[in-house]
């Protein structure tokens, strides 16, 4: 059926929408009174209403139960994080034990280079995206110079080509056959966060793993978004934020996803810490550390289970939904968000460019020729939480979970308005 630019419509897309219930479970903002249209769940996701109860229990056994609740109540602290594991695997296309949840991203990636970013003289150097995320850049920069080696030298960006907007991946592949043995490393993130690209995993990984360097993936804009098959893939790590479309909270912990591969081993370069020691042992307190057998073995302190509260009530609704289901949505509402911007645009004669390649999740990033800095400001103000990217971007994500084809339409028209405004 092809889509309209009207009210009813987008609530009959609404009323057909098995996903349309959930929205009652998110605490949306709001400005004026009027809940607001909200764009930026890739960069912090709307608290689910039941986190709170979560949190709510482990404040409760603290109250009453102080030290034992590590070992009793409803759900004991000391194993906490062991109920993340599984909802979270099926999120990530992995197998149970692969998966663990601990600390922050940009920590669990400097960590997870301590195992997989091991440099020789003659292979170490690093391939990821021109224009990564900054905390990546950082994070590669500190860890070469750590290393010893020098930045320019060490760290490739796979550049797009003039005049494109999206990286190729035979380009990506080249590259890495190019380096060759020289490679230690493959880190990209998996959906680039300014232009929502969707990179091929699957054929990157393959390709980093012929040429001997290890592949890992930053899914900060990936999990929860896209389909991922990160143990089919045979990528060697992972590891994602859980407060974008994962919808646990401000800074709240990391994932992170160990290839199977690498289980159990002692001999493999790690930071250890008494949380990934033999659970059996841990507390006859004694000097070997003898490793999880699962991917637990990375944990290093006893784990900060206020903030594991929110994401495993989050993961809840993610076991209930799945992400078939919400990627069957995802797709159908990002169509009709594109759709409502190509009407916008010829009604108003106005012009925007998606800058989002077809190979796409959540998001369309939206280049504003002509218009700018006012126009994100109007939004803004009018109730469209959206975010400005400069030099003149802004980013639209309609998480599937919590918004409506509705917001969609009324989105329209106040983008409409601004521009006939002048705002611009
Ligand atoms: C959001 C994001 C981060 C954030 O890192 P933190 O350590 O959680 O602050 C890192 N990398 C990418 C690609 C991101 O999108």
């Amino acid at each position: 059926m092809p889509f309209q630019n009207t009210l009813e419509f987008a609530q009959s897309l609404d009323r057909e929408d098995k996903l349309h219930k959930y929205r009652d479970e998110f605490h949306f903002p709001k400005v004026d009174g009027k809940q607001v249209i909200y764009f930026t769940g890739n960069s912090l996701g709307l608290q689910p209403k039941r986190a709170k109860k979560f949190v709510d229990g482990i404040m409760t056994d603290w109250q009453e139960l102080a030290v034992e609740g590590h070992f009793h109540g409803e759900k004991p602290w000391w194993s906490y994080h062991e109920m993340l594991a599984a909802p979270l695997a099926k999120v990530v296309g992995a197998k149970t034990e692969e998966v663990t949840v601990m600390n922050t991203l940009t920590v669990n990636l400097h960590l997870l280079m301590v195992s997989f970013y091991r440099p020789t003289s003659k292979r170490y150097k690093i391939i990821c995206e021109e224009k990564a995320f900054p905390s990546d850049q950082y994070m590669f920069q500190s860890q070469v110079k750590f290393h010893g080696y020098e930045i320019d030298d060490a760290i490739i960006e796979i550049k797009k080509r003039d005049g494109e907007k999206h990286w190729r991946t035979e380009d990506i592949i080249a590259k890495i056959n190019e380096v060759g043995d020289e490679l230690a490393l493959v880190l990209i993130g998996g959906v680039n966060y300014y232009t929502g690209q969707v990179f091929d995993m699957e054929s990157i990984t393959k390709a980093g793993k012929s040429v001997g360097a290890f592949v890992g993936w930053d899914l900060a804009h990936a999990a929860g978004n896209i389909e991922l098959k990160l143990h089919d893939w045979d990528v060697d790590f992972a590891a994602w934020c859980s407060y974008k479309y994962m919808n646990s909270g401000p800074g709240n912990a990391s994932g992170v996803f160990i290839n199977q591969r690498y289980l159990g081993k002692t001999d493999i370069p790690r930071f250890e810490g008494w949380w990934g020691t033999k659970k059996e042992s841990r507390f006859l307190m004694k000097p070997e550390f003898e490793p999880m057998e699962n991917a637990d073995a990375w944990q290093i302190s006893n784990l900060p289970v206020l903030s594991l509260a929110p994401y495993l009530a989050s993961l809840e609704m993610f076991e209930e939904v799945g992400m078939s289901a919400l990627i069957d949505k995802r797709n159908k509402i990002v169509s009709y968000l594109e759709f409502i911007l190509h009407e916008i645009d010829a009604e108003v004669d106005s012009s925007f460019e998606i800058i989002t390649p077809i190979e796409r999740g959540c998001q369309l990033s939206v280049f504003l020729h002509g218009q700018g800095r006012p126009l994100f400001d109007y939004l803004m103000k009018n109730g469209v939480i959206t975010d400005w990217r400069e030099p003149n971007v802004i980013r639209l994500a309609p998480a599937p979970f919590y918004c409506s084809f509705e917001d969609m339409y009324r989105f329209g028209q106040i983008l409409k308005r601004g521009i006939l405004e002048g705002v611009s």
